[in-house]
């Protein structure tokens, strides 16, 4: 699946201008710099994919991504930035939970945390609105090279009691890491099997 092309082929500055909803499609959301690039570079193995988004004026956009031709990734702006007008902030929440509850082909989204800070409280806001909407999420932990063996076991357990009382929630927590590439055999499967369903 992820041998072959990934293309950046649609970037949406509003609900108006989504592109047409086809295949099997997932989204990738996170604070700023939980690593969401870094993943989705490592996860397609194209270092120009995630990169296109983090050009100014593409960074609030919904940023849509062909992989072979069989799913399609959205990599949704990064929340949670400091000092950014209240207006935009509103525009962003706007257009995430029209995106979220309006996409009847998307499967999954993967709400990537990083593992050594775990939820803050604007990433449990998004988790509620996707509890709400009946959007299914897996927790993707990002960063896992920084934290020893024993710091790994505390945060997932620790996130898998968080998320068993969330409906909407996948029950298994990934952990990863861009530098390392632990847990993206396991993301791609994960993927992989979204496609088979
Ligand atoms: P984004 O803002 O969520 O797209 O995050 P980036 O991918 O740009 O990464 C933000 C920062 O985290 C950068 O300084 C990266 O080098 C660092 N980073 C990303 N992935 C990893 C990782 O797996 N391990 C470690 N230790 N640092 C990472």
């Amino acid at each position: 699946l992820f041998a072959g092309s990934a293309d950046f082929f649609s970037a949406a500055p509003s609900l108006g201008s989504l592109p047409p909803m086809k295949g099997v499609e997932i989204a990738f959301a996170g604070r700023s710099n939980v690593g969401k690039s870094s993943l989705v570079n490592a996860l397609t193995g194209r270092t120009t994919l995630a990169r296109t988004s983090h050009t100014p004026g593409r960074t609030q956009q919904l940023n849509f991504f062909d992989i072979g031709g069989r799913l399609t990734l959205v990599d949704m702006p990064g929340y949670g930035f400091a000092a950014v007008e209240k207006a935009k902030v509103a525009a962003w929440t706007e257009l995430i939970h029209a995106y979220l509850r309006g996409r009847a082909n998307l499967s999954r989204v993967f709400m990537l945390i990083d593992s050594r800070h775990g939820f803050k409280a604007i990433d449990t806001d998004i988790l509620d609105g996707l509890d709400k909407a009946a959007v299914s999420y897996q927790i993707v932990l990002t960063k896992g090279d920084e934290l020893k063996k024993s710091e790994i076991e505390a945060r997932t357990h620790n996130i898998e009691a968080a998320i068993s009382r969330r409906p909407a929630a996948y029950p298994e927590v990934l952990l990863t890491s861009s530098r390392d590439s632990r847990g993206i055999p396991e993301l791609r499967a994960s993927i992989a099997r979204l496609i088979a369903e």
